[in-house]
């Protein structure tokens, strides 16, 4: 299926971007007439999605994170957020929440957060590769 409309960004993975890459994704999403409870949903999701490519796909280092963000039929909105990271080795126990490796600093509900406030989440991932999470949620008043 090809999206109506679409916009890409990429940048490295320093915190300071985060910010700035929900943003985007917010004035993008704005095109749909959202709500401002779903705008603030899809800024903490695009957020979670963000800061994990940041903490755990590049650790102490530094790499490219790419976030698409789509339009398609029935104001449908998609988000792509990847990094070419260290990947995870086994999605559904990282999916499980309070299941973390970041030690005592992470709660371990990343991904159960995208998933209550977005309608469908999906990861795809492959250890030395990298990790795609794709975020979707319908937009517009209900
Ligand atoms: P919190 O998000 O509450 O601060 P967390 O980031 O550990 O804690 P999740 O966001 O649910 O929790 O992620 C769970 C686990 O999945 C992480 O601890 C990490 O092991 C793995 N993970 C998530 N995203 C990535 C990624 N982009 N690259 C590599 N590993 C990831
Ligand atoms: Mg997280």
């Amino acid at each position: 299926m090809k999206p109506l409309n679409s916009v890409k960004i990429a940048f490295p993975s320093k915190s300071i971007n985060e910010g700035f890459a929900r943003s985007v994704v917010a004035c993008f999403a704005a095109q749909a007439d959202p709500t401002l409870d779903q705008l603030a949903d899809i800024k903490t999701a695009v957020s979670e999605a963000v800061t994990n490519c940041i903490v755990h796909g590049y650790k102490d280092t530094i790499g490219m994170i790419t976030v698409t963000a789509s339009f398609y039929e029935g104001n449908e909105l998609r988000v792509i957020v990847a990094d070419r990271g260290c990947g995870i080795e086994d999605v559904q126990q990282a999916m499980q929440p309070l299941f973390t490796t970041g030690g005592e600093e992470r709660a371990g509900l990343g991904f159960a957060v995208m998933e209550s406030f977005m309608d469908q989440i999906r990861v795809s991932s492959k250890p030395g590769k990298g990790t795609r999470v794709t975020l979707i949620k319908k937009l517009g008043p209900r």
